[in-house]
């Protein structure tokens, strides 16, 4: 499997003509092999334009909606983000090749431990990476310029907000378990809230998401 090719017909067919036209989000799309985030039987579809399964009943989401998200931060290198969702670790990825400096957080241990192992074999060092509960934030590496939650939550959990910088950009997929919004919310004094498109992202789970 030439995963190169793969990887060059993934960012123009999914990505550039739909749109996703931040150069430094391509480029670390470009440059970073998803094949490694994927089981070994998934390996071939790595760069399919949809979710793949990586185990505990979690998916790596698929590349578009990585590039969407990603793109929405407007990351410029110098920022320290928080990622609620580890899961295989491939958006932790992009997000370290894009900032200063990465927490991600994951409820499944092997999950959590497997995404460490990719992240260390690439050399990624601007990543911590814990097990817990990312709807309650991470308090002790707090404040955040952005926020990325990659499961779906039935409202904003406030211990979000409340480690946020003054200008800080959360982007988050909100709603019911079936479908939800993907919502960014950016402090400019007052809270905007832009509504990006619909998806369907598997449960966040925690005190401040699903029960
Ligand atoms: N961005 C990830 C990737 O590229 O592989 C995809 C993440 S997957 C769609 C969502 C992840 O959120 C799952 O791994 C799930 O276990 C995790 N999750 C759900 N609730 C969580 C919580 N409260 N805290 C931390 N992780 C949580």
């Amino acid at each position: 499997m030439d995963f190169a090719r793969a990887r060059t017909e993934m960012i123009r067919e999914q990505l550039i003509l739909r749109g996703i036209n931040d150069e430094r989000v391509l480029e670390a799309m470009n440059r970073i092999p998803r094949e490694k985030f994927v089981p070994p039987d998934y390996r071939a579809y790595a760069y399919d334009d949809a979710p793949q399964h990586i185990g505990e009943a979690q998916t790596i989401s698929q590349p578009y909606i990585v590039a969407l998200m990603t793109q929405s931060l407007k990351l410029k290198g110098d920022e320290t983000v928080l990622e609620v969702g580890t899961g295989s670790g491939y958006q932790t990825a992009i997000l370290a090749a894009l900032a200063n400096q990465v927490y991600s957080i994951e409820r499944h241990q092997a999950l959590a431990d497997s995404a460490r192992e990719v992240l260390d074999e690439l050399e990624i060092t601007n990543v911590e990476v814990m097990v817990g509960d990312g709807s309650l934030g991470w308090s002790v590496r707090a404040p955040f310029d952005s926020i990325i939650v990659t499961a779906a939550a039935p409202a904003m959990p406030m211990p979000l907000i409340d480690q946020l910088t003054e200008s800080g950009r959360i982007v988050i997929p909100i709603g019911a378990h079936s479908d939800q919004m993907l919502e960014v919310w950016e402090r400019r004094g007052a809270w905007h809230i832009e509504k990006i498109c619909a998806v369907r992202f598997v449960p966040l789970i925690g005190e401040c998401g699903w029960k």
